[in-house]
């Protein structure tokens, strides 16, 4: 069974790219939490943080530098964004597919819900 990022990675659902690479691709959030909310996801599935191995270590780093990458583009470097990955059902993770949130363009509140 693939996840739906797998499915949305190999073009079986029409989703707009705003990023591509060879390992990891980013698209916007259907249900944005902020002006700039970006998923940045990886071609190769890791489920979530709770699983990840050694092994995942670079694939996890690259996922960050893209995520940093699109923050610049999208002119929030600056005034400062977030990174989330949510892990398992207390933090609302709704896709087993691991992916990075970057939220931005308002002021976010901390501690997060
Ligand atoms: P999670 O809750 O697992 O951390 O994040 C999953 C995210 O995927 C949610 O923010 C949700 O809005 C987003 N999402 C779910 N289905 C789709 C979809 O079909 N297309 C897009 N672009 N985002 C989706």
């Amino acid at each position: 069974m693939k996840t739906l990022f797998q499915k949305i990675a190999d073009r079986e659902i029409p989703v707009k790219f705003v990023f591509e690479d060879e390992l990891c691709f980013a698209i916007e959030d259907i249900n944005p939490q902020a002006p700039v909310h970006v998923l940045v996801i990886p071609k190769r599935v890791v489920a979530r943080l709770g699983v990840a191995e050694e092994s995942d270590a670079a694939l996890l780093g690259h996922l960050l530098v893209v995520a940093g990458k699109i923050a610049r583009e999208r002119g929030i470097d600056a005034t400062g964004f977030r990174t989330v990955v949510n892990s398992g059902r207390d933090a609302g993770e709704t896709v087993p597919h691991l992916h990075v949130h970057l939220l931005g363009g308002r002021a976010l509140g901390w501690p997060p819900g």
